[in-house]
């Protein structure tokens, strides 16, 4: 915990007492500000008053002497109505932000720099393969945010630090000054919209990465969706660096991953190859196109692309994403619990081959028929929880199937088969397409739980420890 210095004698509301609310409030008061903090949960309040933080009831204080309202990322700002703590700072015309704004504020002050990372998919692992890379090559580095700790849990800005920073868009929203040293958008597919009302509206917000960029500022922006290309064509307006990526084409002028070996080219010359294909835990288009930002966010600090290289092969993944957690002799085990749809288990799908896949749990609309034409890659099944039946009947006679209902029977049925067939380069791949609230109360329980059951069968050798969140940096 550190002070925020930026806000010395201001007078602040912070609305939201979850853990990013409370290291927030107590540097702003470490730093001297004055601050009233609230929130719409009776225990939430009465544990932060226990704790001695400063409690007001924002209903009865009058805002127009305040400097700022500080929201928790999670209260809505606009959608589906704005929160009656806006409403109230509105009509006293004072700024409404969250603790990164705050937080962005100090680093500009203490010259730190900061990488942002946003989009719909793919942030957590850009995130985490940039904090790997950037501390491989020796500098010194904080990763937080929307992923791990909250800004005001990382150590303090001081010159030369940089802070990698996974951004939601709910967290840009309230940050009016955002200007990221390197500012990444991944791509842009329809969600939260619930949050931000039509799609034009989310992609604006997701825009506002690299508005305020300028000159010596770098914007890495895929363009492999429509949305996120014509954001790209704006960013070069700022002055900064554009660099856009894709894993689809190539391009005369970005970085591109369409056939896995990463190629850096500035005006149709090639600066840097990097061969993806082989790195264990950047499998699959999807891994190219994080890969490709985390380079091109490494270059911006100068790092060698042999240094990049050689980090990227010891990346060890993010937990319950496509993340390999053991290996019997050449078959490897796969934990991506965190795909809950079909459309994030297609992923997992097409980046192996020889997949003795474990599915099931709760199904989504429309099940797994959008993965048919992925089935060939799946030597066979096993179905657990809710799903079997359905999925199945689905399956039909694609490949052999079993209805293990459990995943510790699921696990020790897929190696003795794999063992039994012999396949060269065999994967057991946990990838469910279903949420899974019948067995687990949620996608990291129900990792765990196969990690557990990998960890216990004979003649596994585990390639990540005991705790699989061990790999969140
Ligand atoms: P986020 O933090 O944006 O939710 P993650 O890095 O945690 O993204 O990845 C979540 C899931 O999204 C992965 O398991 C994978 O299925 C999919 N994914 C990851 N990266 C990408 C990408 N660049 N494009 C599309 N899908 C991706």
């Amino acid at each position: 915990m550190f002070p925020a210095q930026t806000f010395k004698g201001k007078r602040v509301a912070v609305f939201g007492l979850a853990r990013s609310g409370t290291a927030c409030i107590e540097a702003l008061r470490l730093g001297g500000a004055e601050v009233h903090a609230w929130d719409d949960s009776a225990p939430a309040v009465e544990k932060a008053k226990a704790a001695g933080l400063p409690i007001t009831n924002l209903h009865e204080l009058d805002f127009s002497g305040l400097d700022a309202l500080v929201l928790s990322p999670g209260v809505p700002l606009t959608h589906p109505e704005p929160h009656w703590t806006v409403l109230k700072a509105r009509h006293a015309a004072i700024e409404v932000i969250g603790d990164t704004e705050i937080f962005a504020r100090e680093a500009a002050a203490a010259g730190s720099r900061i990488v942002g990372i946003t989009g719909t998919n793919g942030k957590s692992t850009t995130t985490a393969l940039i904090g790997h890379v950037l501390t491989a090559a020796g500098l010194d580095v904080d990763v937080g945010g929307n992923i791990g700790k909250a800004v005001f849990l990382l150590r303090q800005p001081v010159k030369g630090r940089i802070h990698v920073l996974e951004l939601s868009s709910f967290q840009i929203d309230l940050m009016p000054g955002l200007k990221p040293d390197v500012g990444i958008l991944t791509n842009l597919t329809p969600d939260h919209l619930d949050r931000h009302g039509t799609m034009e509206n989310y992609a604006a917000v997701k825009a506002r990465m690299f508005a305020r960029q300028g000159k010596g500022d770098t914007a890495l922006c895929g363009v492999d969706d429509g949305w996120s290309a014509s954001i790209a064509d704006k960013a070069r307006k700022t002055g900064a660096d554009v660099r856009k990526v894709s894993v689809i084409e190539g391009l005369p002028d970005g970085i591109t991953a369409f056939d896995g070996i990463l190629r850096d080219r500035r005006n149709g010359i090639s600066h840097a190859e990097i061969d993806l294909r082989n790195m264990p835990a950047l499998k699959g288009r999807h891994n190219w196109q994080n890969a490709c930002m985390a380079y091109g966010a490494a270059r911006a600090f100068g790092v060698e692309t042999r240094v990049i290289a050689e980090a990227m092969k010891t990346f060890p993944g993010l937990a319950h994403r496509m993340q390999q957690v053991a290996r019997a002799g050449s078959i490897a085990f796969i934990n991506d619990s965190k795909a809950t749809n079909a459309d994030a288990a297609e992923k997992a799908l097409s980046s192996f081959d020889n997949i003795y896949w474990i599915a099931g749990g709760i199904a989504k609309s429309g099940g797994i028929e959008p993965l048919r034409p992925l089935f060939g890659r799946i030597a066979r099944s096993y179905l657990i929880g809710q799903a079997s039946e359905p999925f199945a009947t689905a399956l039909g006679n694609a490949m052999p199937v079993e209805k293990s209902g459990t995943l510790e029977v699921a696990v020790a049925s897929a190696l003795r088969d794999a063992k039994a067939d012999g396949k060269a380069d065999a994967v057991i791949l946990l990838s469910p397409a279903c949420a899974s609230f019948d067995q687990y109360p949620n996608f990291e329980v129900r990792g765990d739980a196969f990690v557990k059951a990998v960890a216990a069968l004979p003649g596994v050798q585990m390639t990540i420890g005991g705790d699989s969140h061990a790999a969140r940096t």
